[in-house]
């Protein structure tokens, strides 16, 4: 697995290789814009160049993107969903522009209008794009959640769905979060329940379009649907949990990114990652 995190942009895109290099980081994931905001100002020229100096220079990859939390395709509200897909549009722009193949993006809420009917929306908006930048290299991840409230993608049927109305399915893949599906719901602890968990994601989506794994323990029990992230091996996960992902050679050129807690110096980051690498046979 090619093992790394999410990391700040702070001071500019191209700083979050000198964050993921500093940790350690074989891959990387960075949100392109402020994720708490709808708006965001172009690239300049100078950033990009900078980027993609950094990245020759550093050979971290792969780079995913994660999209804005404000963002919600599974929206019934018209205002909010055609907000949504306008914004997840500039999002896959800026991918684009990076030289980033992926964008993972929470399949969003339905927010009372049922589980088929938000699911729906989804691959709408993503038919949409898909029309709208015919010429675009960006694949869309939908990513496991763990189902909190009104939250689609609980289940790996649900992701199944909203691909199996896409059009252009090679434009949609997937990203696995541990802690997620955990809290979803799917044991992996031993290597039965391992075997069982990534049979069912095989069956439904194919082990072949997942392209990011969020390795994050869990701070809630099996079937919580809370997601709260742990630091690896402090959770309900625990190092077995990991154990399993780490040594499935099936996922061996995969990212394997951390989305839990950091501070400046960047020190959890680099004993989570030792952590992990620690349970490599
Ligand atoms: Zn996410
Ligand atoms: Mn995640
Ligand atoms: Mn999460």
């Amino acid at each position: 697995m090619r093992f790394g995190a999410h990391m700040s942009i702070a001071g500019g895109v191209d700083k979050a290789f000198d964050r993921a290099e500093k940790a350690g980081c074989d891959s990387l994931q960075i949100f392109t814009k402020n994720s708490n905001q709808w708006n965001a100002k172009p690239f300049d020229e100078a950033v990009l160049e900078a980027w993609k100096q950094r990245e020759a220079e550093t050979k971290i990859g792969p780079v995913v993107a994660h999209d804005s939390y404000l963002i919600n395709l599974a929206s019934p509200k018209d205002d909010l969903w055609e907000k949504s897909i306008d914004a997840f549009g500039i999002e896959l722009q800026r991918c684009d522009q990076l030289g980033i193949r992926y964008l993972v993006t929470h399949p969003g809420s339905h927010t009372g209008s049922g589980e088929e009917a938000g699911l729906a929306r989804v691959s709408e908006a993503l038919n949409r794009l898909h029309n709208d930048m015919p010429e675009l290299d960006v694949i869309t991840l939908l990513e496991t959640t763990a189902g909190q409230g009104t939250n689609l993608g609980s289940s790996f049927e649900h992701l199944a769905t909203i691909t199996s109305g896409v059009e252009d399915k090679l434009r949609v893949g997937y990203c696995l979060d541990t802690c997620h599906i955990f809290a979803a719901g799917y044991d992996f602890r031993t290597p039965e329940q391992y075997a069982e968990t990534m049979k069912q994601f095989d069956d439904l989506l194919g082990i072949d379009r997942l392209f990011a794994i969020h390795l994050n323990d869990s701070k809630n029990d099996l079937g919580s649907r809370k997601d709260r992230h742990e630091h690896i091996g402090q959770g309900f996960i625990g190092l077995d949990g990991f154990r399993q992902f780490v040594n499935d050679k099936r996922l061996a050129n995969v990212p394997g990114l951390l989305e839990t807690k950091k501070s400046e110096d960047l020190s959890e980051d680099i004993e989570n990652l030792a952590t992990l690498r620690g349970l490599v046979d």
